[in-house]
């Protein structure tokens, strides 16, 4: 349907919106979480493109942010209603990209996204490991993100830890509680049917250990 007049079109297209509110908003989110990398990828590119035009006001809200506290402190609130409100479950994917990423990075550190024990090679199956012990403590006087953050900086050396899957620590864990049941326990992973894709991950080439049981861990 065709408008020649500008404002009933303008009008139409309002009362259509307002109309089907629920439904387009649902469809955008869903498109943006399912194309997020060639949005993202889109969104750098009109970025550097307009750079020049975009940078004076992105300076001149940081610099506000710095120099005018009532601003801040608004600014900052606002941001907080959102992450807990309206944006609760894209904080929370986002929270989780960010582990996810920062564990990635950590791992290759410390030499690769690999158990050192049994070569298990799933990242949600894998855990740094304190070879000394101690994890739980050092864990417990901070979050684990901040964990991580000193360690990309440098701020933490990573001499005292490895990368072992969740049932290695648990050996390692046991065997240091324990030091006479060492060689007691292992571990045998094995390929199990239903979900072969996820869990053929796991599946080291040289199984040492036999692990029977699906990964179920984030
Ligand atoms: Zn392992």
């Amino acid at each position: 349907m065709a408008y020649k007049d500008p404002r009933r079109r303008r009008d139409y297209d309002k009362a259509y919106y307002e109309k089907n509110k629920a439904q387009l908003t649902e469809y955008q989110e869903r498109y943006r979480a399912t194309n997020r990398d060639s949005l993202l990828a889109k969104q750098r590119v009109r970025w550097h493109r307009n750079k020049d035009r975009y940078l004076p006001a992105v300076r001149a809200y940081y610099r506000r942010m710095r120099s005018d506290p009532e601003f801040r402190r608004k600014r900052t609130l606002e941001r907080k209603r959102w992450r807990q409100g309206k944006g609760r479950e894209l904080a929370r994917a986002s929270r989780k990209r960010t582990y996810l990423k920062e564990k990635s990075k950590v791992m290759e550190m410390l030499g690769g996204k690999r158990c050192v024990s049994c070569g298990a090679t799933d990242l949600r199956a894998l855990e740094i490991n304190h070879k000394n012990g101690g994890g739980a403590k050092e864990l417990k006087m901070q979050p684990r993100a901040r964990f991580y953050t000193m360690i990309l900086k440098g701020e933490r050396s990573v001499q005292d830890l490895n990368v072992l899957c969740r049932p290695c620590n648990g050996i390692e864990y046991l065997e240091r509680k324990y030091p006479n049941l060492k060689g007691a326990w292992s571990i045998r992973w094995v390929l199990s049917g239903a979900s072969s894709s996820r869990s053929a991950r796991a599946q080291p080439s040289s199984a040492r250990h036999s692990w029977s049981g699906r990964g179920r861990w984030e």
